[in-house]
């Protein structure tokens, strides 16, 4: 059991990427805070299924884009299972359009629910984790963030702050034992793309090595990987899981 004894929470785990995460930490023996914003009942599954899958979760509401929730959530995790050893931030959101006719909601949505989510979070546990001298933070950017996307100015460029804040936290907390690493993900299936015409989908099929889309189970791999003792010397990393989309 690799996470026997460790914390985790996972934000956005009602659904997708977030889910096969939670679960995977849990099958792993982490006890783990399944976050979620509007999906109380999907959440409430999550936590049955890592229980049924003989592991430990708690659900909890927050919405992570804003501060006052992201802490609320840290101090739960710590009053609810007494300790914080991972934080996983994954909740994220898509509102795409050209940026001639994208409203400004629009963009301050998705940097809000996407980045500012990773800032708040990510401050919110680090205290904790520097006095402990271990933790694990790793956060879901994505292909968009590295390679731009025509119709998601506001989604790659949360991303590419993604990969930014996790470069610039892995230089300050290294030496507290600290690592902050991310995985960006390619086409994953998940309701993310439910809007996405048939056509897209298609485009995006055909800029992938591996010729198929993922599954958020491949994602959770990785992330595992990333948040276990084997990644103790890797940090400020950006682990592709993308069938080579994005590679250079
Ligand atoms: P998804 O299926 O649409 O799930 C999104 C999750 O985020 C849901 O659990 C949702 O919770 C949660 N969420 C949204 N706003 C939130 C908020 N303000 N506070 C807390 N939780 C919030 O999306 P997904 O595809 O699994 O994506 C997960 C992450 O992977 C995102 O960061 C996304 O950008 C990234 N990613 C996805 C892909 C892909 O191809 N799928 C590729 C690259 C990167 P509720 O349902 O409870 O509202």
């Amino acid at each position: 059991m690799k996470f026997e004894g460790k914390v985790a929470i996972v934000t956005g785990a009602s659904r997708g990427i977030g889910r096969a995460i939670a679960e995977e930490l849990g099958r792993g023996g982490a006890r783990v805070v399944v976050n979620y914003h509007s999906g109380a009942e999907a959440a409430a599954q999550v936590v049955d299924a890592i229980g049924q899958a003989g592991g430990e979760a708690a659900a909890h509401q927050a919405d992570v884009g804003d501060p006052q929730q992201a802490q609320g959530l840290t101090q739960f995790a710590i009053e609810h299972f007494g300790d914080l050893h991972v934080l996983v931030n994954n909740a994220g959101i898509t509102r795409d359009g050209l940026i001639m006719t994208m409203k400004e909601s629009d963009w301050d949505d998705v940097l809000r629910t996407n980045l500012k989510s990773t800032f708040n979070c990510s401050k919110a546990a680090v205290r904790h984790m520097i006095r402990k001298r271990y933790g694990r933070i790793i956060n879901i950017t994505s292909v968009s963030g590295q390679m731009g996307n025509p119709g998601q100015t506001n989604y790659s460029a949360s991303k590419a702050g993604q990969i930014g804040l996790t470069r610039a936290l892995a230089r300050e907390v290294g030496s507290r034992n600290v690592t902050v690493n991310a995985v960006a993900a390619g086409y994953i299936e998940t309701d993310i793309w439910k809007n996405t015409p048939e056509t897209a989908r298609q485009t995006l099929l055909g800029l992938i090595p591996l010729g198929r889309a993922g599954q958020p189970a491949e994602v959770a791999k990785a992330v595992a990987f990333l948040a276990s003792d084997d990644a103790a010397y890797v940090t400020g990393h950006v682990l592709a899981v993308d069938g080579g989309m994005a590679m250079r």
